[in-house]
């Protein structure tokens, strides 16, 4: 039987040898083993710098060996310990066996793999396995595998060996098309080339093919899907004279900056077509995407159709209604006292709501009295109809799958279309990953006149009296009419973390009202008050009657008091730079200067407070969220845990191959318009269902 990709490891190279590339890698098939590449290469000759080698690490080195002793131990001296001493010309380490070694002597260079300890405070490695370079020598490279103290470097190697000899049926997902533009080698000839080159240079190559290969593969699902989405049809919206949307824009306060005017034109004509509009508007906090937004809902609204906004919690929902209805004023009274002519309806849909005022807005959908409904996932649910769904609006995207999206778009023959708002800047690569299915327009000017907000690092550790400094600023703030936030980073009525060196939000509260604020009008806003609690308590800090808000970080997203002006963030370390770069978009929102102040305990050298003064240097969302990434893991930034073998990455890094992913996006869209459903290129249409098959699929749904 022919020997494939598929095809089981055992038979291949044997139950024995194929039993630890199991347990340690999770390799199965061929297929898994012969993907396991090589990290990097040795040129035989170039021996290893012994100085790099550190304690605990698993390595393999080459070297040569300069002398061999053998000494008896153990009872009666019966038996014997081998002392090997190599040398990399500049240093020396010992590999100490407890038996007697053949096959080694001096003057051999040989490789030994084994994990570095260290005896009397010198390097050395225990019982090592030990291979003569051998046969590699024709071909002077040797390939340094990711390996474990079970299956090492060079038993790797010799698996790798034996499957590439036997393989014979290796489909290529590269079309041959887009390899003889980028100038690769086909499948099988890269994988020999990866795993027994004759160059450094050529394993190198063949490592970057398949790295390519993976994001060509990954861009082809999404490729697919926007393709998909496009030849879907939806109803044409087209902008009305002098209709809701006109009137509104009449009437606001404020000129609309550059940015808001191109956006809401590009989206506006799509709103015009019969294509669905597909759209992630990404904009830095403040930037005003929530108008932008509204232009589009009210352009739909006077095409005879209805908008929903989604936004992820319900203070954020309870605020858009808030805020829409005021903005909109008598454009969204209709039937009532005051309402303006051809005037629409904005409703509020959340889970908590009363059964009648349910009932209210869902009667107003389904016969299409309200235009506008701004809700939770509770839109989501199957018995929400409406009259005439044309735009789905989905703010702070990154809290919602795609498949929650989906569960309200593709409910319909004709699509709505669909407008993603984040204020997570991304970077690029994540934007083209995990965004890789929306076209993206970036809001990245905010409206003139705003302050940028000033951000100081207060450690407490150093200088205990700042933190009275903060709560002064605080009192200043106030006593000129403003108002403040305080943020902390968990609630402190659970007893399990009743020894935690952080201030909880209760404790904090009660410090405050009896101490440094206690003459100020203080409000709590926490995730576990009950929505009606949640949205009293916002509703009268947005009108004033609360001075300061002591909060967890359910204000990170959204909440919109322009008032606002100080923000002091408690235990600022244990926050992510993304997340505070959210929480102090929340002041600064007027024309005034914001304030936030990260009080910190953490050492002034630590990395936490690297973290912290890197947020008060800049505030540029953008610049933050590439450090930011950089910071973390790629499965964090994917969103996912990746369980490393399970993950079809294995070289690309969705933080580091922007080149390589915005090529291969390139090359697969090419592909995917000539041939969408991949007919003539089964090999790839195979890599394809595999990777929407495997778990890491869920990584492009899940984000
Ligand atoms: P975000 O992009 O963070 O969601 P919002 O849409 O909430 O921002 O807008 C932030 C604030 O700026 C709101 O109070 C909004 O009314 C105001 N705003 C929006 N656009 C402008 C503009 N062009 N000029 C002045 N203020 C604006
Ligand atoms: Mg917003």
């Amino acid at each position: 039987m022919a020997i494939t990709l598929d095809s089981k490891l055992g038979p291949v190279i044997g139950d024995k040898s194929a039993k630890p590339l199991t347990k340690a890698f999770g390799m199965e098939t061929v297929g898994d083993l012969l993907r396991h590449y090589p990290r990097r290469y040795l040129e035989i000759g170039q021996l290893t710098p012994l100085s790099s080698l550190e304690v605990d690490q698993h390595v393999t080195i080459m070297a040569e060996v300069r002398a061999l002793k053998q000494f008896p131990f153990g009872p009666g001296g019966r038996r014997t310990r081998t002392e090997v001493l190599v040398t990399d010309q500049t240093g020396e380490i010992t590999l100490t066996f407890f038996t007697r070694v053949y096959g080694i002597k001096a003057g051999d260079v040989g490789l030994f793999s084994g994990v570095v300890g260290s005896f009397r405070g010198k390097l050395q490695l225990t019982h090592p396995q030990h291979d003569p370079i051998g046969d590699r020598l024709a071909r002077g490279v040797v390939p340094i595998y990711p390996a474990s103290a079970a299956a090492g470097s060079v038993f790797i190697e010799k698996c790798v060996a034996l499957a590439l000899d036997a393989v014979t049926d290796l489909p290529d997902p590269l079309p041959e098309g887009v390899r003889r533009e980028r100038h690769y080698e086909d499948v099988a000839a890269s994988l020999e080339a990866v795993h027994r080159p004759h160059s450094v240079a050529e394993g190198m190559a063949a490592k970057a093919r398949f790295r390519f290969e993976e994001a060509f593969v990954m861009q082809t699902v999404l490729a697919q899907r926007r393709h998909r989405a496009a030849a879907s049809t939806a109803t044409a919206r087209p902008p009305r004279e002098g209709g809701l949307h006109d009137r509104f824009v009449e009437q606001l306060p404020f000129a609309l900056t550059q940015g808001q005017q191109d956006i809401a034109e590009t989206v506006g004509a799509e709103l015009a077509s019969s294509h669905p509009m597909h759209r992630l508007l990404q904009g830095e906090v403040g930037s005003g995407k929530t108008v932008v937004a509204l232009l589009g809902m009210l352009q739909v609204v006077d095409a005879g159709g209805q908008a929903a906004l989604l936004a992820p919690t319900e203070v954020l929902a309870a605020q858009h209604h808030r805020s829409i209805s005021r903005m909109l004023g008598d454009l969204a009274r209709s039937g009532m006292l005051g309402g303006a002519e051809g005037a629409t309806r904005v409703r509020l849909l959340t889970g908590s709501m009363g059964s009648r005022a349910r009932q209210e807005t869902m009667l107003d959908l389904v016969t299409g009295a309200a235009g506008i409904v701004v809700g939770t996932h509770a839109l989501l649910e199957d018995t929400v109809q409406f009259a005439d769904l044309g735009l789905v609006v989905v703010d702070e995207q990154h809290r919602f799958g795609v498949e929650q999206r989906a569960a309200l778009v593709d409910r319909y023959e004709t699509r709505p279309h669909v407008l993603v708002m984040t204020a997570t800047p991304i970077p690029r690569t994540v934007a083209m990953t995990v965004f890789g299915d929306l076209d993206v327009s970036v809001l990245s000017e905010l409206p003139a006149g705003r302050q940028p907000i000033q951000t100081n690092v207060v450690p407490v550790a150093d200088r205990p009296a700042w933190l009275e400094r903060a709560w002064e600023r605080v009192r200043e703030e106030v006593g000129r009419g403003r108002q403040a936030y305080v943020v902390v980073s968990r609630i402190g009525d659970e007893s399990a973390e009743s020894d935690s060196p952080t201030r909880s939000l209760v404790e904090l509260h009660e410090e405050l009202r009896g101490g440094a604020l206690h003459d100020l009008r203080l409000g709590v806003l926490h995730g576990r008050m009950t929505a009606d609690d949640k949205d009293r308590t916002m509703s009268a800090f947005a009108d004033g009657s609360i001075d300061v808000l002591v909060a967890t970080t359910v204000v990170e997203v959204g909440v919109d008091v322009p008032n606002a002006t100080v923000m002091v963030v408690m235990d600022a370390e244990r926050f992510g730079i993304s997340q505070l770069h959210q929480l102090r978009g929340r002041v600064g929102r007027g024309s005034e200067t914001g304030l936030c102040l990260l009080v910190t305990g953490a050492d002034a050298d630590s990395p936490a407070a690297e973290r912290l003064r890197a947020v008060a240097s800049t505030t540029d969302g953008f610049e933050l969220s590439q450090l930011d990434v950089a910071m973390r893991s790629e499965g964090d930034v994917l969103g996912t845990r990746q369980s490393g073998f399970r993950s079809s990455l294995r070289l690309l890094s969705v933080v580091r191959d922007e080149d390589v992913i915005a090529a291969a996006r390139v090359a697969a869209t090419a592909v995917v318009e000539s041939d969408p459903d991949l007919v003539g290129v089964p090999a790839l249409a195979a890599a394809v269902a595999a990777l929407e098959e495997t778990d890491s699929a869920d990584y492009l749904e899940r984000t």
